[in-house]
């Protein structure tokens, strides 16, 4: 049977994008349809804006510590508008660099929602349908709002991105990722923020003494921190049945009245009661309370894919559906959630299909990092997951590094090796510390090699440096 195209990819984002492209390269005819704009969620609404506000949010500190070693530098002041428009001006260069990757790779692009009509057919939102030997269902994730009433007054992290001016106060709600990024960044960039974790410590799943220090760290520079806390009530601030006796606000743009003008591009003020009693008002709120796999209505349980309970696609080793020409990689499948996971994934499907070499997508030891400040850099076992395994040494050095003990800053880091009895390996590798991301991600090629601590013994130090710690390890702190 002769199809439209060898591979109809749905979804424009890290992964889908790659697959096309390299699906393209090996001579394949490839399609990609995209509802949105052109590198998804990483590019347009997540990594790349949050990373270029995590490197806005740092310069204040910067000019603190450049104070402290004699520099004369007045009092600075962050400007959201002028960031803002040249933030979206790169992401524009970014979404234009995709576009023209895809277009040279040869990929017929369609800007518009698909959905799947059949195990070969895609159906575009104009109603025109298309078939493909292979359907790759990339389309991701999107975040979600507790079930609660007024939850639609909280922005999600999407919002962050297109408010026109920055809130003076937030309560950000939520322990993982998202929520203690923004929690630093928005901090950073002036912004009062309050946040509210339900469980007992931030970073669940994280290395429990990397978190404490994270926590401790984000306290220090004055981050609100409330944990064993959520929110019971919302409402907007003009409909709070009596402000004057909201106990305080959050917002110092909350006149005598206690009543705040909205932020442009926020929802207003929001009166919050909390689980411990507080009430307050905020300028905003942001929930960063989970992300949930797009595959509402794409037609896929018509086709025979199974989804999980929230609505992953369920894949084998492969990236394949129960359906045997559907394949999905990326957030929709809800493996581990990580841009280069994704394109990983990706690779292997077109190796699998399209290079005849049926390759495995390896979620082992996948090196990964969240950009507080300071920054968690981790790979492998937590020493809580690796105890439960096997017999392990704990190698951990905590200290104030040279450069902002210097300036007088009390922040500490920490350099965590887990080691296995055993076998000597390195079963985890933790860092927290300034630049902690590029730090784990060379320090992932020798614990993915397998290196053993003597590996890491037998490395000469590189000084005077922060990582030079992560060599010098002599006795284990624990042995369990
Ligand atoms: P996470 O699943 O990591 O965190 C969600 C948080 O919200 C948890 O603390 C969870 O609490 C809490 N929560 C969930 N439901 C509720 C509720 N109803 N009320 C109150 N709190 C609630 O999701 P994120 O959105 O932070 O991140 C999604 C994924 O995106 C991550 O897993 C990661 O893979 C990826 N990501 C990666 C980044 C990076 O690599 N640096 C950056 C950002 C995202 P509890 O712990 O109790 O469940």
């Amino acid at each position: 049977m002769a199809f439209d195209y060898d591979l109809f990819v749905i979804g424009g984002g890290s992964g889908g994008v790659r697959a096309a492209r390299t699906a393209a390269a090996t001579g394949a005819s490839v399609a990609l349809a995209e509802e949105s704009r052109m590198g998804g969620t990483c590019v347009i609404r997540g990594c790349v804006p949050k990373k270029l506000m995590v490197y806005a949010s740092g310069y204040g500190e910067v000019l603190d510590e450049a104070r402290a070693y004699g520099w004369e530098i007045g009092e600075g002041r962050f400007d959201w508008r002028p960031f803002r428009e040249k933030l979206h001006a790169e992401l524009d260069r970014l979404e234009g660099v995709y576009r023209r990757l895809l277009d040279g790779s040869g990929v017929e692009m369609h800007d518009q929602r698909a959905r799947i009509a059949d195990p070969h057919t895609v159906e575009l939102a104009d109603g025109t349908r298309k078939t493909a030997k292979h359907i790759l269902v990339a389309t991701g994730g999107r975040p979600v709002r507790p079930d609660m009433k007024n939850a639609h007054l909280g922005m999600v992290s999407d919002d962050i991105f297109d408010l026109e001016t920055l809130p003076k106060s937030v309560l950000i709600v939520g322990g993982g990722y998202i929520a203690c990024e923004f929690a630093c960044i928005l901090h950073g960039l002036g912004v009062k923020v309050t946040q509210f974790y339900r469980g007992a410590q931030i970073l669940r799943g994280f290395d429990d003494e990397a978190r404490g220090l994270i926590a401790d760290s984000m306290r220090e520079r004055g981050i609100d921190l409330h944990l064993g806390t959520n929110v019971v009530e919302m409402c907007p601030e003009s409909e709070a049945s009596d402000p004057a006796h909201h106990g305080g606000t959050g917002s110092d743009a909350a006149g005598g009245n206690g009543v705040a003008e909205a932020a442009p591009g926020t929802k207003g003020p929001v009166w919050v009661k909390a689980t411990n009693g507080d009430e307050r008002v905020y300028d905003a709120v942001l929930f960063a309370t989970g992300r949930k796999p797009n595959t509402d209505g794409l037609g896929l349980e018509e086709a025979g894919v199974e989804l999980a309970r929230g609505g992953a696609i369920e894949v084998d080793d492969y990236s394949q559906t129960g359906c045997p020409s559907i394949y999905a990689i990326g957030d929709v499948t809800d493996r581990v959630n990580l841009t280069p996971v994704a394109i990983r994934e990706g690779m292997q499907f077109v190796e699998t299909v399209f290079k005849g070499n049926p390759t495995p997508v390896d979620h082992a030891l996948i090196p990964s990092a969240v950009f507080t400040q300071p920054e968690l850099g981790t790979i492998g076992l937590t020493e809580e997951a690796a105890r439960e395994i096997e017999p392990v040494e704990v190698y951990c050095s905590s200290f104030k590094p040279m450069q902002s003990a210097f300036a007088g800053s009390s922040d500490r880091v920490l350099m965590k090796l887990v080691v296995s009895v055993e076998t000597r390996k390195i079963l985890g590798c933790h860092i927290v510390a300034p630049e902690a991301g590029e730090l784990i991600q060379l320090a992932g090629i020798a614990v993915k090699m397998g290196a053993t601590k003597e590996d890491f013994d037998r490395t000469v130090a590189v000084h005077p440096t922060m990582a030079e710690e992560i060599v010098t390890m002599r006795e284990p702190v624990r042995r369990s």
